[in-house]
């Protein structure tokens, strides 16, 4: 079984063969995801009553607070993806003794204020999240990737030429 990242579970909502394609060490990216967990805990410590902007890979933890893990995202476009990648990182902070909920804030663009989520991982959050990294370990063992999803976002996408070209 592959070790499952925060990457992987934020692709597999954004599309299953852009998770396949990375899971199956098509990295076009920096994969140093277990590194900077490491990092990341130091600078808990570190800055336990300050406020920690803390990157991982393509991802950004904005602010960790006593209760809180913080995300902002400029639109709400992918909410289920940063859902369950938040829940992954405050699973894995959970599994070394920091306990934290998450606060995922979206703002949108052209609309006024914010939208505010709070998420928690209880017992029946840690249930769907395993069944999730099993789905996707399934995916990526399969033999071949989905086929691409021909939506827009293919544009911005690392692998475009993986699938189009
Ligand atoms: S280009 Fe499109 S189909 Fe291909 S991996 Fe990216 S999002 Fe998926």
């Amino acid at each position: 079984m592959m070790k499952i990242t925060g990457t992987l579970i934020n692709y597999y909502f954004h599309c299953k063969r852009q998770c396949w394609l990375f899971g199956n060490r098509i990295n076009l990216e920096d994969n140093s995801e277990d590194v900077n967990i490491g990092r990341i805990l130091h600078e808990i410590e570190e800055n336990k009553n300050k406020k920690a902007e803390i990157q991982i890979e393509n991802i950004r933890i904005d602010k960790i607070t006593d209760k809180y893990v913080v995300e902002f995202k400029k639109s709400d476009a992918d909410i289920e993806a940063t859902k369950w990648q938040t829940l992954y990182y405050i699973q894995v902070l959970k599994s070394k003794g920091i306990d934290r909920k998450g606060k995922l804030e979206f703002y949108e663009k052209k609309k006024q204020g914010k939208k505010v989520i709070y998420i928690e991982l209880d017992e029946n959050k840690e249930i769907e999240l395993e069944n999730l990294k099993n789905e996707i370990n399934e995916l990526i063992s399969s033999e071949l990737p989905p086929n691409p999803i021909e939506e827009r976002k293919c544009k911005k996408c690392a692998y475009y030429e993986y699938c189009y070209i």
